[in-house]
């Protein structure tokens, strides 16, 4: 069967819902020949996905992989199911290559976190609801199952078209991301399945266009990770009856009065590579490097709406999130505590920064007060970064242009949060990415489901990132890259 007809099948069978009325015949989408519309198909899955709860805890992802696993079935596509766990398996799949260009993994996680009160979602959180406005709401939809949905689209059409891609191009649906300590997940694999190792993986996050100050469009990709360490702030005292305060040491005060240094606390700056190279590109490689404070600020007013993260890769921050005291109004508690979400810069210590954290709680302790601070004895999770290859930003830069019909320039960008990226980087030594694009979902409709009610996407940017991904392994199938 002609690759083009093969396709075409796929589509047909599949193709219900959003997008469907579009004739697959009339619209050649891609660079390297007629192929049709990918991105029905890929919505359709993305609702599928949704529709299995796969909240972590408990995960149990191997439902949502054999739903995968079936959908890449009918599409004449083989693929394994892996891991220690039974019912937290990893979904797998290889398109060999010639065997003379670097080999690619798509990768994805099928866990979701928790949605919480469903009276809180305008459609239910696990429905795969398509709305009038081309919304695709659910748990997901974002983080990260739409996204898995547009790789594996692709992937599917990059198999059916009979083109052998340069290197080996992988699918990867990983179980386990958001909880990540189970050790079933990317962690499984890279230490288990080391023939699975690619050169260059797209993860998650990523993908944002922005504007640059000299007018050009850029899309944000992530090449590092900051490390995620939780800590733990104890305070001690005798505790007591709550009528007679002058008489007891109250660690609940010992523990406000530190808190409260720590957000007076003067914010250190530090640049890593990967964040000298985002400011790089917003403000230009002459931009004065002397001053940070002054760096920062300058490419926040540029930049307004990434403000915050700018400020996140630019320093360890130490994040209050979790207060225990007293069981009962009446009694002074014998102890109290404070978790504190510490995000450590990727190459950086984190036992320093945790002896920074100590030192401003030291600074603001009393004589007499009892307290310390205990790092999690599991240690820092995640913290890596990616080297840029050249041959592979431009590949997904050229990708880009022919999908966005217009030039564009791809902006290095940090996470300020963990993602799968890290174990990829670290044991693998892959080139990893964090790149998504999408542009039809407003930045504040994106970011407002992430880990919160209401989560949606664009059905258009499924589709738009679906193309995406099909220009990307066209593109290296033709020796782009
Ligand atoms: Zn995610």
């Amino acid at each position: 069967m002609p690759a083009c007809a093969a396709v075409q099948l796929a589509y047909s069978r599949h193709a219900r819902g959003y997008g469907a009325e579009m004739d697959p015949h009339a619209q050649p989408v891609t660079a390297h020949g007629r192929f049709p519309d990918i991105g029905p198909n890929a919505v359709e899955l993305a609702r599928a996905l949704i529709r299995v709860d796969t909240s972590n805890p408990p995960g149990r992802e191997t439902v949502a992989a054999r739903v995968l696993q079936e959908w890449l079935a009918a599409h004449g596509v083989e693929s394994e199911l892996v891991g220690p766990d039974p019912e937290r398996r990893n979904l797998v799949a290889t398109i060999p290559g010639r065997g003379d260009g670097p080999s690619l993994a798509l990768c994805g996680h099928l866990d979701v976190v928790p949605a919480g009160e469903p009276e809180a979602w305008r459609h239910p959180p696990f429905a795969g609801v398509l709305d009038e406005d081309g919304f695709v709401w659910g748990r997901g939809a974002v983080d990260m199952k739409g996204q898995v949905a547009t790789r594996a689209a692709a992937f599917v059409a990059l198999a059916q078209s009979g083109v052998t891609p340069a290197g080996d191009v992988r699918l990867i649906a990983q179980a386990d991301e958001e909880v990540n300590t189970a050790g079933v997940g990317m962690s499984w694999l890279v230490d288990h399945r080391p023939d699975l190792r690619t050169d260059w993986a797209i993860e998650e996050g990523g993908g944002r266009h922005i504007v640059l100050p000299d007018g050009r469009v850029a899309v944000m990709y992530g090449v590092a990770d900051k490390a995620l360490l939780p800590v733990e702030l104890h305070a001690r005292g005798a505790g007591g009856h709550a009528s007679n305060p002058g008489a007891v040491a109250n660690p609940v005060l010992v523990i406000a009065r530190m808190l409260s240094a720590l957000e007076g606390a003067p914010r250190r700056r530090d640049l890593v590579p990967a964040a000298r190279r985002m400011l790089a590109g917003i403000l230009g490689a002459d931009a004065g490097w002397e001053d940070l404070d002054a760096l920062v600020g300058a490419a926040q007013v540029a930049l307004p709406e990434l403000a915050a993260s700018l400020d996140a890769i630019t320093r360890t921050t130490f994040t209050p999130t979790m207060l225990r005291g007293s069981a009962a109004v009446n009694i002074v508690p014998d102890h109290a505590t404070c978790r504190i979400d510490c995000r450590v810069l990727p190459g950086r210590s984190a036992d320093d920064a945790v002896e920074e954290l100590r030192a401003v709680f030291a600074a603001a302790a009393r004589a007499g007060d009892e307290w310390e601070l205990v790092p999690a004895p599991s240690g820092p999770v995640g913290g890596s970064a990616s080297e840029p290859d050249e041959r592979f930003t431009r590949a997904c830069e050229a990708a880009l242009e022919r999908v966005d019909g217009r030039p564009l320039v791809m902006l290095p960008t940090m996470n300020s949060f963990y993602t799968d990226a890290s174990h990829l980087r670290r044991a693998w030594g892959t080139t990893t990415y964090g790149l998504w694009p999408w542009q039809h979902t407003t930045p504040a409709d994106y970011q407002a489901g992430v880990h919160a009610p209401n989560e949606r996407v664009r059905a258009d940017d499924i589709a738009y990132a679906a193309r995406w991904h099909l220009e990307l392994l066209l593109g290296m199938a033709a020796g782009d890259a």
